[in-house]
């Protein structure tokens, strides 16, 4: 391809001293599925990110487990990789910035702003803990509030009445590592200078859009910046502390012994220790995407909290040390819960590891995100009654129902070879220009526009299947006419299918796998013009996914309150507490029976003739099994939650045929069919392995 761009994204290093939750995976997940749709596309497209370990929260948590730094930080990078892999995020590298590489561009960006005048040393006052001998960070420092005389609040604002101030401003103000009353000390601390005319004159030009082709800001971000900046001649910069006193966790600066590059001066430079390792690794180009002249894309995802870092320190950085500097940075806004700010007390304060654990499945959440996200600095909800709603309704009765209402009759009637697909059906859909249009959502971040549009084909999609109802057109008599025309129609369908799962698996990655192993093809972007082949062998369909039942989201929200519990000591070693949980989720074995009274179960593959809503019943389907008896038997079966009629008619399936019958509110139940469920999920219906037939007794 001409057009291949080559394009290094990055998003914001998560903090190495707690877990990850769903309010960071909003940008996660919106900058995989930006990755992933410009890899589809056939671009160069590298994604990288790293643990941010330094600084004094680091130092003192580690202390207080009674660890090393060292030891803390690679605990917690394995159980961040951990669970950004559980919710498919695919970074080509995921680094530390405590690195030989990081600390390697730390020191040349410290030493080339030397070079360059813009790095100056003076004298400051700070607050000082007499006992512990270090200096304190604001967040350090607790005392009386001076406005409204809350006690302990924060040596920067007031959690009671909102106020910021100084820590010199709160009344007895003391240390929050030992206690003691802290003093005023002087030190000698290293400054980047952004209050010199060059920065300054450089960031109005950079923000405002003047340097690069496109504006390297959203609106709202540069307007912002326009605040921070002021007007023309106004200099309202200041100058940047980046140095702090040992005892520190980080990098020592080359030529100050004691003093060390305060955390947030090399947590973006990690984006390069980041690639530089990556490309050492991969034999790319490190250069071709970081020097001063490179035409390469730089991007990066960040929350609009790190806006003054990203906007402001580091393309002021990156230019005064002959780097290249950002393309665009794209901030998002924050996520609340159900309207409101994630809440440990509520419980919707939800960590991946408990949303994995409680086996959810992550790509409801990567849709959800999805429909949500529309590339602003907006904050995005996650209502958790709507997100089953929306799930259930979009991903399992729109997009998964067209495959699961069509398969089976090419699987059955065909061979599992497709026909060819309805010209006039071909025709209306126009697959080329949908797809021109939703990719231009997704280059611009705006996937709840590229969702809505998906949905609006899927809608089309199954009218065209209802219009033309497989399901009576395998009644009819069967002459070649009858069934070239249900085959025509599940051949379209699944074409329809095909493009649809195309345009959602830069959202839905492992359910794209497993189309393409349904459809026994690769999803690769500009097929969307071509139809499948005539003759195309497909696999048989498997379940691709089942709905979310309001008890799991229940569930999860009641695990998050303990969890708060639990944090208030330090969490127990990862592994242990995978160990507590296996224990927990298996539900104890039942007593010892002999094999007669086994065989005394008469159970035998049926044939799901019909499956039905019954009316005012929450849970239960209305089965019509077919064993092989003259008569078909009803059946009501508690798995509405998990299975939408259609999908279920035509499947075998295993019953207990000798159960007593029993009389219900909505009528006779002859047998009961099996499900596996626990409080991990399910009911998960039983499937038989090909070769079964309705009759065969189970044993
Ligand atoms: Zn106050």
């Amino acid at each position: 391809m001409s057009d291949k761009r080559k394009i290094l994204v990055t998003s914001a290093l998560p903090y190495a001293n707690g877990p990850i939750h769903l309010g960071h995976l909003v940008e996660y997940i919106q900058t995989d599925i930006w990755v992933r749709f410009q890899k589809m596309r056939g671009h160069d497209c590298h994604y990288v990110c790293a643990d941010d370990t330094h600084g004094t929260p680091i130092m003192l948590r580690a202390e207080k487990e009674g660890i090393t730094p060292e030891a803390l930080i690679a605990r917690v990078h394995g159980e961040h990789y951990r669970d950004f892999q559980g919710f498919h995020v695919a970074f080509d590298n995921y680094y530390t910035t405590h690195s030989d590489e990081t600390r390697y561009f730390a020191e040349t960006i410290y030493q080339r702003l030397k070079d360059r005048g813009l790095i100056e040393s003076r004298a400051i006052e700070q607050y000082y803990d007499p006992v512990k001998e270090m200096f304190l960070p604001d967040r350090f420092i607790k005392g009386e509030c001076p406005k409204c005389h809350a006690k302990d609040q924060y040596g920067d604002s007031c959690e009671a009445c909102g106020t910021t101030y100084t820590p010199t401003d709160l009344i007895n103000p003391y240390s929050v590592v030992s206690g003691a009353a802290p003093v005023r000390r002087e030190s000698v601390h290293y400054f980047f200078k952004l209050s010199d005319p060059v920065c300054q004159k450089y960031l109005r030009e950079w923000t405002t859009g003047q340097l690069n082709e496109t504006p390297p800001l959203q609106p709202e971000a540069a307007n912002k910046m326009q605040e921070w900046l002021g007007l023309e001649g106004e200099n309202k910069l200041s100058d940047w502390d980046i140095s702090r006193d040992a005892p520190y966790f980080g990098f020592e600066i080359p030529d100050a012994p004691g003093k060390y590059f305060y955390v947030w001066l090399d947590a973006p430079i990690g984006y390069m220790g980041s690639f530089k390792n990556f490309t050492d690794r991969s034999g790319k180009d490190f250069d071709e995407y970081w020097s001063k002249d490179s035409q390469a894309e730089l991007y990066h995802f960040i929350g609009k909290d790190i806006l003054y870092f990203h906007a402001l320190f580091w393309p002021a950085m990156l230019e005064h040390s002959d780097f290249r500097t950002p393309t665009k940075v794209f901030a998002h806004g924050f996520l609340t819960v159900n309207g409101e700010k994630m809440s440990k007390s509520r419980g919707t304060f939800i960590t991946a590891e408990s949303y994995l654990k409680q086996g959810l499945n992550p790509e409801w959440l990567r849709y959800y995100y999805a429909c949500k996200l529309n590339g602003t600095m907006e904050d995005i909800d996650l209502s958790l009654e709507d997100f089953v709603a929306r799930v259930n309704s979009d991903l399992v009765g729109k997009f998964v129902n067209i495959a699961s209402r069509c398969a089976g009759f090419i699987s059955k009637r065909f061979d599992g070879k497709l026909g060819s697909p309805d010209p006039l059906a071909s025709e209306e859909f126009d697959s080329a220009s949908a797809s021109r249009e939703i990719a231009q959502y997704y280059e611009t971040r705006d996937y709840a526009k590229a969702v809505r549009k998906i949905m609006e084909i899927a809608d089309k999609a199954n009218v065209y299947v209802n219009n033309n109802k497989p399901w009576e057109l395998a009644k009819l008599e069967d002459t070649q006419e009858n069934q070239e025309k249900l085959h025509q129609v599940c051949t379209t369908a699944l074409g329809l299918f095909r493009d649809l799962a195309l345009y959602l698996k830069p959202i839905l990655p492992k359910l794209g796998i497993q189309v393409e192993q349904f459809l026994n093809i690769p999803l690769v972007w500009d097929d969307v013009y071509k139809t499948l082949p005539e003759g195309h062998q497909i696999n048989t369909y498997q379940h691709l996914m089942t709905r979310i039942e309001s008890k799991q989201i229940e569930a999860l929200v009641e695990a998050n309150k303990t969890n708060m519990q639990a944090t208030v000591e330090p969490e127990p070693h990862s592994e242990q507490r995978h160990a507590e949980h296996q224990q927990h989720t298996i539900q104890p074995i039942a007593e010892t029976i002999g094999i007669d009274e086994f065989a005394k179960i008469d159970l035998r593959i049926a044939r799901i003739v019909k499956a039905e809503h019954v009316e005012k019943a929450d849970k239960l389907l209305k089965l019509t099994l077919d064993i092989g008896e003259l008569e078909p038997r009803t059946v009501f079966a508690g798995i509405k939650s998990a299975y939408d009629p259609s999908q279920l008619e035509g499947k075998l399936t295993v019953m207990v045929a000798n159960l007593e019958p029993r009389k219900m509110k909505f009528g006779l139940s002859e047998g009961m069919v099996l499900a596996a469920s626990d409080e991990r999920g399910g009911p998960c219906v039983l499937f038989p392995d090909e070769g079964a037939k309705p009759g065969m007794r189970v044993k």
